[in-house]
């Protein structure tokens, strides 16, 4: 049981340093996309979610008697293209932003899926119930991405035919 609860509080650090990497993402995204109001509004509001599901998991590490490890830990996997989602100066900005989010939601909703799975064997039953929250919190901002994807991007591509600097945002 020892090597279980071990395996579960480093699945708990890994989902921490996810939520600061997706702090950090949603941040850098919220400043460039003011072209389109919708989707910095949901963004704004995952930002306020995702602030505190990390607060929600630090709740979690801390009764588990262990604590987070830092953004270091995250392994990245995502990272070239969240660094393509923070690029400058391509001009497709929202529509990277876009896959990167709905690629990011998706790497969330697995996670916490497994760190689900995971406390429940443990028998820590209030970290799964904390985590299927979270995940539906996450669903629920990939369900968004999704059914706003066709509106965005033509958004962006009929801008970007008007040349305006600004619209190719
Ligand atoms: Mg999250
Ligand atoms: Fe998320």
């Amino acid at each position: 049981m020892a090597d279980m609860d071990e395996r579960l509080n480093q699945w708990l650090r890994d989902a921490h340093a996810m939520e600061l990497q997706a702090e950090h993402m949603l941040n850098g995204l919220a400043g460039r996309i003011e072209s389109y109001p919708e989707l910095g509004t949901r963004i704004d509001q995952h930002i306020v979610e995702t602030q505190s599901q990390k607060q929600r998991l630090e709740a979690c590490l801390q009764r588990r008697g262990t604590s987070p490890s830092g953004m270091k830990d995250f392994a990245g996997q995502f990272t070239a293209l969240m660094q393509t989602a923070g690029g400058v100066l391509a001009g497709d900005e929202v529509v990277k932003g876009l896959l990167a989010g709905y690629t990011f939601e998706h790497m969330e909703i697995g996670s916490y899926r497994i760190l689900a799975a995971g406390a429940e064997a443990a028998g820590d039953m209030e970290t799964a119930r904390v985590c299927e929250e979270i995940c539906r919190e996450e669903e629920a901002m990939a369900s968004w991405l999704l059914d706003h994807c066709r509106e965005i991007t033509q958004a962006h591509l009929m801008r970007h035919a008007t040349e305006s600097e600004t619209a190719k945002r």
